[in-house]
């Protein structure tokens, strides 16, 4: 059995950006056990001087435009620049696979084997709502292990784009020439809510039509209105198989964050996506303590059959409900 570290060792093994204890760290903060969750939690306080300082980028796209080869020869160019790259992702769908398909270090094998790299899968077995909580306290325990760059990978067809685009300071779209967004299953909402859009797979036979698609979704982004950072998302082409194209995208990073650095938007931004995810640990908090109480539950499995049976409207229900649970919290 492996030895249990205490929470100084931990901690200092995080500190000294140690591989194994970063990973055993994280393990504990996804674990369904109190008591591990509850050494997690002081972990996290007390790294908490230690984050914040590096630059995170989310990353999107439906299965096949490339994410992991990009997010591959991305991290590596970084990584031989001498940043220190951390890889995570947010895959809700795990839980059904049973399996990530996302942020899989057998996908990003030289990537996974580089010294300043570090690959973590999406945790399993969880809502959307607790995936994000975990990737969002296992980015801190990255940021405190001396990771400058945190690419958080997302697949581009749901929910889990709005809620990493609530974690990171960058949001880049990876795209496709030639297939219509309909066809890529992005929603308008998604391309309203990139920072860069990066037709990916510009290489070939398929260098013409990215240039084209990239002069239509310039177009197409003209008619959004700005964001609240006064930046314009830019529209970029690379190769991630070629490894062209990919300084200029981190050049535009760069600008994005020296622009919102200089205009105080940047912080402002990590500001209201701390008191964000306040707000969605007590929604969710409250969710779950009113549902697993058990007197509440008897009196729900009382009223919803009243609803079935077309006697009370899901309205009274719902209020005679609350009214049930703030009496019997008194
Ligand atoms: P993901 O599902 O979005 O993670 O996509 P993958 O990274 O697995 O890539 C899907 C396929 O597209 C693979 O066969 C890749 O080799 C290929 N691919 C990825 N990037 C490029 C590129 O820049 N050019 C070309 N020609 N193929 C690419």
């Amino acid at each position: 059995m492996r030895k249990r570290l205490s929470e100084e060792d931990l901690k200092e093994g995080i500190l000294s950006s140690d591989r194994v204890i970063l990973s055993r760290a994280i393990t504990l903060i996804e674990s369904s056990l109190s008591a591990d969750r509850l050494t997690g939690d002081h972990i996290i306080n007390q790294i908490l001087a230690y984050t914040g300082k590096s630059l995170r980028i989310g990353i999107t796209g439906v299965p096949g435009v490339g994410k992991s080869t990009f997010i591959e020869s991305f991290g590596l160019t970084l990584c031989d620049m001498g940043h220190k790259v951390a890889v995570l992702a947010v895959d809700p769908s795990s839980q059904k696979s049973g399996g990530s398909i996302l942020g899989d270090k057998t996908r990003m094998e030289r990537l996974s084997n580089h010294k300043n790299a570090f690959i973590r899968p999406s945790p399993t077995g969880q809502s959307l709502g607790g995936v994000a909580n975990k990737t969002r306290e296992t980015l801190l325990l990255c940021e405190a292990a001396g990771f400058d760059i945190i690419l958080i990978e997302t697949v581009g067809v749901g929910q889990s784009e709005v809620t990493v685009k609530g974690m990171v300071d960058f949001f880049l779209l990876l795209m496709l020439a030639g297939a219509g967004d309909e066809l890529q299953g992005i929603k308008k909402g998604i391309m309203e809510m990139a920072d860069a859009v990066v037709i990916n797979k510009a290489d070939g036979e398929n260098i013409i039509a990215s240039k084209q698609a990239k002069i239509e979704y310039e177009n197409a982004l003209h008619l959004f209105p700005p964001s609240g950072s006064g930046w314009y998302p830019r529209v970029l082409t690379c190769s991630a198989v070629k490894n062209e194209g990919l300084m200029n995208i981190w050049e535009i990073i760069l600008e994005f964050r020296n622009k919102t650095k200089e205009s105080g938007y940047f912080d402002h931004k990590r500001q209201q996506q701390n008191i964000d995810w306040m707000h969605e640990s007590i929604k969710n908090s409250l969710l779950a303590n009113f549902f697993e109480d058990g007197v509440i539950n008897k009196k729900l499995k009382e009223l919803t059959q009243k609803v079935i049976e077309g006697l009370m409207t899901p309205q009274s229900a719902a209020n005679q409900l609350l009214d049930f649970s703030s009496k019997s919290a008194k």
